[in-house]
């Protein structure tokens, strides 16, 4: 996620709120079951009935249907259009996520999230309306990519395309050196914002706090100057 969605969370209501997946493929299942898990209402739609079927088997969402979301009158018996928040996860059926995506528009879906295969396919979705386009294995491949060149890169968070958070491994080099010795700030131009000790995080801490190679720090900054880190 970056910063051009940021409108779209920063209007997403916090309370009561209901959802729907469309689609019961791996990707939808996943919202589904993490929805459910983290105990809101969802409701799980496909056309197929066997993957209708495996969710409420499974119970990870609240109700299911199987229906066709091409079907505007379909959705609207269903009562999708009352929910806040639909998430389509079609993703290989261009024709259907286009025509779901407007669908939900038209019959007034606040916040309508879909899953893109290509970026003429988000290209289209931003056209009918979608106000969320999300590239689920592009953002995976991503980050798998960074994460075995990096290894010592532990988690990121990109604040933009220059400029990130990441949650690193302290170098052999830094063991032993305070935070004043190393001069991070001045020699790399990054800001530490904690350091790990005893699986917890010491937020800001004090210049005279020594680094102990091998457990983690969080830094802010550009990503060329993450870069210089000795990791
Ligand atoms: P994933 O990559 O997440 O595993 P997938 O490869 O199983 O997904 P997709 O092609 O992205 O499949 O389709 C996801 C689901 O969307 C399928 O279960 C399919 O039955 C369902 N689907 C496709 N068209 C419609 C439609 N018009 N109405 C409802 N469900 C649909």
């Amino acid at each position: 996620m970056n910063l051009s969605s940021l409108s779209f969370f920063r209007n997403l209501r916090t309370e009561k709120r209901q959802f729907a997946v469309i689609g019961l493929g791996r990707f939808g299942r996943a919202v589904c079951a993490t929805l459910h898990g983290l105990g809101y209402e969802v409701m799980g739609i496909d056309a197929d009935e066997k993957r209708v079927a495996r969710v409420l088997s499974d119970r990870i969402a609240t109700h299911a249907l199987e229906l066709d979301s091409t079907d505007f009158t379909a959705l609207k018996e269903a009562g999708v259009f009352e929910l806040d928040t639909v998430i389509v996860a079609i993703g290989n059926y261009l024709e259907a996520s286009i025509i779901t995506t407007l669908n939900l528009k038209e019959g007034g879906v606040k916040n309508v999230v879909t899953k893109a295969s290509s970026e003429i396919h988000e290209k289209l979705l931003k056209k009918v309306g979608a106000d969320l386009v999300v590239f689920p294995e592009h953002e995976m491949g991503c980050t798998l990519a960074r994460s075995i060149t990096k290894p010592s890169i532990l988690d990121r968070f990109e604040l933009d395309p220059e400029n990130s958070i990441v949650e690193v491994i302290v170098p052999e080099e830094f063991h032993g050196k305070t935070i004043a010795d190393l001069q991070l700030r001045s020699r790399y131009g990054l800001n530490l914002l904690a350091v790990s000790q005893n699986n917890k995080f010491i937020i800001n801490p004090p210049p005279d706090a020594r680094l102990i190679g091998g457990t983690a720090m969080v830094v802010i900054g550009s990503n060329k100057d993450i870069e210089r880190l000795p990791i």
